[in-house]
C-alpha cells in the first residue's frame, strides 16, 4: 500500500536528517552527509519522495521550507549535558552539530505543523528538547539487554500500541512485533508528549504530540521492516496537503 497522490498531483517531499561521518567508498575514507539508505527506500515504497537535509548551522528552516514532511533518524547517544545528567560510562561521546542541527528541525518542524517521524535516537532528543530526560543505559534499570545486543542485529520484540492515539491510527491498536536496537531509553516524558507504545517490560516505545496531526517518535527501526512501510505511508499521507500548497520554485 502507498499514500496515492491525485492524479498529477506532486508527491510529497520526505526531509530525512543527514549527519556528518567518517564513511569509506571506492578508494576514499573521509567525512560524509550520510543516511542510511533504507530510510529513504521505505520513504519511496510508501509514496513520497526523499529528500536528504546535510546539517548546517541555522539551516533548518531554509531546508524545511522545501519539504513535506520530516524524518529524523536514529544514530548515537544524545549529549547528557542537553538534559542535565553526566554521561554514564556506557553513553556516545556527544555529537554537538548534530544534536543542535536535528532539535532545530524538530523545532522548526513543530511549529510549522509539519508531519514528523523520529526514529529511536530521534525520538530520545525530541523527548530531550521537550525537557525530557533518558535512561543512560537500559540494561541497568531494566536488567537485560532485550533491546539490542549492542552489536549491528536488530532484536525483534513487541509492543502495545495505545488505542485512539495517531500512532494507533497509523498501524493499528494492539500488539505489533518491532526491530529494537537502543540501549537508552525515555525516562521522564517531556511536555506536552504522551505514551503511545510501550514494551512488555515498560520501556516506554512511542510518543506522540497529540496536538498535531502527525508528530510522532518510535523507539524502534520501522525502516528496517522490508515488509511494512505503514508508518511511512501514514507520515507520506499526512504530508499530502502540504505538497499540495507548496509554492513551486520558480512559479509566479
Ligand atoms: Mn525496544
Amino acid at each position: 500500500m502507498t499514500a496515492r497522490a491525485r492524479p498529477g498531483a506532486r508527491r510529497p517531499v520526505i526531509g530525512v536528517s543527514a549527519y556528518e561521518e567518517t564513511a569509506s567508498w571506492t578508494v576514499w575514507t573521509e567525512l560524509a552527509a550520510l543516511v542510511p539508505a533504507r530510510y529513504l527506500g521505505a520513504i519511496r515504497r510508501a509514496g513520497g519522495v526523499p529528500m536528504v537535509l546535510p546539517g548546517g548551522p541555522g539551516d533548518a528552516p531554509e531546508l524545511l521550507d522545501r519539504v513535506d514532511g520530516l524524518v529524523v533518524v536514529g544514530g548515537p547517544d544524545v549529549d547528557p549535558e542537553l538534559y542535565g545528567a553526566a554521561p554514564h560510562e556506557r553513553t556516545d561521546a556527544p555529537r554537538v552539530e548534530r544534536d543542535r542541527f536535528e532539535s532545530e528541525l524538530l523545532v522548526e518542524a513543530y511549529g510549522r505543523g509539519l508531519p514528523t517521524l523520529a526514529v529511536c535516537r530521534g525520538m530520545q532528543l525530541l523527548n530531550v528538547v521537550r525537557h525530557g530526560t533518558l535512561h543512560q543505559h537500559l540494561p541497568d534499570v531494566l536488567g537485560h539487554s532485550g533491546h539490542s545486543t549492542g552489536g549491528d542485529e536488530y532484536l525483534p520484540h513487541d509492543v502495545d500500541v495505545t488505542p485512539g492515539s495517531l500512532l494507533a491510527k497509523a498501524l493499528g491498536s494492539g500488539r505489533v512485533c518491532i526491530a529494537s536496537h537502543h540501549h537508552q531509553g525515555i525516562d521522564v516524558v517531556g511536555d506536552g508528549l504522551e505514551v503511545d507504545a510501550r514494551a512488555d517490560d515498560g520501556t516506554i516505545e512511542g510518543l506522540e504530540d497529540p496536538s498535531r496531526d502527525f508528530y510522532l517518535g518510535v523507539q524502534w527501526h520501522p525502516e528496517v521492516d522490508e515488509h511494512d512501510v505503514s508508518i511511512f505511508v501514514a507520515l507520506v499521507k499526512a504530508a499530502l496537503p502540504f505538497a499540495a500548497a507548496r509554492p513551486i520554485e520558480g512559479a509566479g
